[in-house]
């Protein structure tokens, strides 16, 4: 049967995401990545962004990874090799049954005309921690090469960054490696807490 089209965010009999909801993204802020050579966020990790972003890594929206690929098209630099991300745990995965940033990766891969290669293992050392103390266990991701990345500049692909680490040390395992250049291209960046709380000020005070 055809199922009517309807966006995700705000259930719009539409494409998804609608063009009101696209409307109300907020360019993200600056981001900075320890080592990239350039780093940059698409939106601000709120409103309807947010949602999206929600549905297509925990509730299957696959279909919004190419529509995002090609709205970081216009960030990624002329001369990139290869396009990467940076995985998520197996476990995950493994419920999720896939991995959102390997799908932005690849769908802005097959727009770009640039291959796409999983580059990176990441260690799971969630198992390891439990029993530690609530501030350890929020110690960095750790990252392996799963291949080599010698010279070659690269373009690393994220959903949400919030503090930075992943990302940072997901590049700086790659640069380790020998990459050439990386370059960090995140979805969304998420906002501080001061600016989530001056957000919710300037709304209610518009009401
Ligand atoms: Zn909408």
């Amino acid at each position: 049967m055809f199922k009517q089209r309807r966006c995700v965010s705000c259930g719009a009999r539409d494409w998804s995401p609608c063009p009101q909801c696209v409307a109300r993204f907020e360019t993200a802020a600056p981001i900075a990545v320890d080592g990239a050579r350039t780093a940059s966020a698409l939106v601000e990790f709120d409103g309807p962004a947010r949602d999206l972003i929600l549905a297509l890594k925990y509730g299957g929206a696959r279909s919004l990874a190419p529509w995002f690929a090609g709205a970081l098209l216009a960030d990624l630099a002329p001369d990139i090799d290869l396009i990467t991300w940076a995985p998520t745990t197996r476990r995950r995965r493994r419920v999720r049954g896939y991995d959102q940033a390997e799908l932005i990766a690849c769908a802005l891969g097959s727009v770009a005309g640039i291959r796409s290669r999983a580059l990176l293992r990441r260690v799971d050392n969630s198992a390891a921690q439990t029993g530690r103390s609530a501030a350890s266990r929020h110690l960095r991701p750790e990252f392996r090469l799963a291949r080599p990345v010698e010279s070659l500049r690269i373009a690393l692909i994220d959903d949400v960054v919030t503090t930075g680490a992943t990302i940072e040390s997901a590049g700086l395992c790659l640069l380790g490696g020998g990459a050439k250049s990386v370059d960090a291209l995140v979805l969304a960046r998420t906002p501080t807490p001061s600016e989530t709380q001056s957000r919710a000020t300037r709304s209610s005070s518009h009401r």
